[in-house]
């Protein structure tokens, strides 16, 4: 099995890793125009003001969209396929939509738009993790993904 690509923190995206690492979720907050985004970027897509700095939210949240991939794209998710990818909107930052798979939700079956998930953090393997990784060690990269909790 080919080994998955694993993410690798920058500058600017270095504290959302790190707080997943921690088993929190982040969305970058502009205080000059107080919203918020994902993912991290270094001026506010919104408002175009510099800094927006990470935010703890709660990780509960509803599906915004999703459908279900059958292909993998690479090698490396060959065995991953068929899982429902989805756009989830945070419950305390709503304007957000983070892109993420779907974990307890068969792929046979359609996932609804409002069906509540919660995140979960899973140690990124591949290339260069450890393989006794777990979450909050400080390996430096936790997955978020996130769980069916309702229908
Ligand atoms: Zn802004």
């Amino acid at each position: 099995m080919t080994a998955r690509p694993r993410p690798v923190p920058d500058a600017v995206s270095a504290a959302y890793w790190a707080g997943a690492d921690r088993g929190a979720l982040t969305v970058a907050h502009c205080d000059a125009c107080g919203r918020a985004h994902h993912p991290p970027e270094p001026a506010c897509p919104r408002c175009g003001a510099d800094g927006p700095r990470p935010r703890v939210v709660s990780g509960r949240g509803t599906v915004f969209a999703a459908c279900v991939v059958r292909q993998a794209f690479d090698a490396a998710f060959a065995d991953a396929v068929p899982y429902h990818l989805a756009l989830v909107a945070p419950d305390d930052a709503p304007e957000v939509r983070i892109l993420t798979n779907l974990l307890g939700a068969d792929p046979a079956e359609p996932v609804a738009v409002g069906t509540p998930v919660a995140v979960e953090f899973e140690p990124a393997t591949g290339v260069g993790a450890r393989v006794d990784a777990r979450v909050g060690e400080g390996d430096g990269v936790a997955l978020p993904q996130f769980r069916v909790v309702g229908p």
